[in-house]
């Protein structure tokens, strides 16, 4: 088997300056969920940290070179807080033993309600960790059952108050809309009460229903008692009209942050950068390889076995300069400042420009704006209709269908 082809800098340039880690432990699984976790395992948890740890330790060994500081480190899941503060550290040593980690660098966890204390989060203060994103996703507890969700409204409230208390203000809250049975006047009050918090950021996810989910089974888009189109698209006008009255700038098509509080990490992602990633079914992408990690427990932790014996599982072939180029134009026309014409030349070239624009300006002006120096879809229009834009680059750029 051949190592992992993380290295050749002469292809590409960019050295990553983010870190992924997935810890895929969850209490149960929500009845839409389709991420890469494990429910119930706790006694697992040690091990996978001891193993991830190694991995981390390899990626190092095979990244060399690439030293460059770490502006951003994302801790995901599954639900991270499930692991206890002295695990997070461990593997964040782990992480520093091998890479500077910048001095303001965004360390992020995600937890889920029920899971924190005051004390968990001042013991992840102390850590470095500096922003929280918390899976509120709605504020009624009908609907929080309904999604298997297995905590309380009550308990996005004390998980906010404790993130307050130790001192840590930079959260974020999650919320769904488009839920099953779901009316307007619910989402009306889910997002009055996310402002009421006070979060720096507000994320917006219209629930997509994914083939391995328990909600594929019950339930299909446009079919009582989903909402219809029409009502997902009055929601999500209605939460652009909400959240930017309360001063929230729509910065990327789900995201919505007070002026400085983007989030970096995501940024990473949207602008089509590499980064490290870790742990079961992470994806990294470095060096024009985007490496996916196994989504099963066991799959994984055979992958790192494998590997600290000198054979890596992972040998994908290299992104195309021609993927690269769509993955860019399709990542960065999710934000609202969308991309730079001088990003893609010092990228890939000015034919990238000339072959790009014949193709969006069909959509030009009401679903994407074309400036002397930008290329961005059109508020809100061009966002509603993301998936026809960026479905038709594919087929232009690839020659069939796109797949969503
Ligand atoms: S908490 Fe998040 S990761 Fe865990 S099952 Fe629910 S949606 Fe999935």
């Amino acid at each position: 088997m051949m190592a992992l082809p993380l290295i050749s800098p002469n292809i590409c340039n960019l050295e990553p300056q983010g870190f992924y880690i997935h810890i895929p432990f969850c209490r149960r699984k929500c009845f839409y969920c389709d991420f890469a976790i494990t429910t119930g395992k706790t006694e697992l948890q040690e091990h996978y940290v001891e193993v991830l740890c190694q991995e981390i330790a390899l990626i190092a060994k095979e990244s060399f070179p690439y030293t460059a500081a770490l502006k951003t480190i994302f801790f995901g899941g599954g639900t991270p807080s499930l692991l206890k503060p002295c695990q997070i550290d461990e593997i964040l040593q782990t992480i520093n033993r091998y890479w500077a980690i910048a001095n303001n660098a965004e360390i992020s966890i995600e937890i889920n309600p029920g899971t924190v204390t005051v004390e968990s989060v001042k013991a992840y203060r102390s850590l470095g960790i500096n922003r929280i994103s918390i899976g509120a996703q709605a504020f009624q507890d009908q609907l929080l059952d309904l999604c298997g969700r297995g905590h309380s409204v009550t308990e996005i409230y004390e998980a906010v108050a404790a993130t307050k208390q130790a001192g840590l203000d930079n959260f974020s809250l999650d919320l769904i809309s488009g839920l099953p049975t779901q009316t307007l006047s619910q989402w009306q009050e889910s997002l009055s009460q996310a402002i009421a918090l006070e979060p720096k950021h507000i994320a917006v996810y219209d629930l997509t229903i994914e083939p391995s989910t328990a909600f594929n089974k019950r339930y299909r888009a446009g079919v009582n008692p989903l909402p219809n189109d029409e009502s997902t698209v009055e929601m999500y006008l209605m939460a652009r009209d909400r959240l930017q009255g309360a001063g929230y700038n729509h910065y990327e098509i789900s995201n919505y942050a007070l002026p400085n509080y983007q989030s970096r990490h995501n940024l990473i992602y949207w602008h089509n950068q590499p980064f490290y990633g870790a742990g079961m079914g992470a994806t990294s992408y470095i060096n024009q390889y985007r490496i996916d990690r196994p989504q099963k427990m066991r799959e994984y932790l055979a992958m790192v076995e494998a590997w600290t014996q000198g054979n890596s599982p992972i040998n994908p072939p290299q992104i195309s300069d021609r993927e690269a180029l769509f993955d860019t134009l399709m990542q960065g026309l999710r934000l609202a400042q969308g991309i730079s014409f001088e990003h893609l030349i010092n990228r890939f070239g000015s034919a990238s420009i000339q072959e790009t624009i014949p193709q969006l300006e069909a959509y030009s002006p009401h679903w994407v704006t074309i400036s002397p120096t930008h290329l961005y879809l059109t508020q809100p229009e061009g966002w509603l209709f993301s998936d026809e834009v960026i479905g038709s680059l594919f087929t232009y750029f690839f020659d069939c269908p796109h797949p969503i």
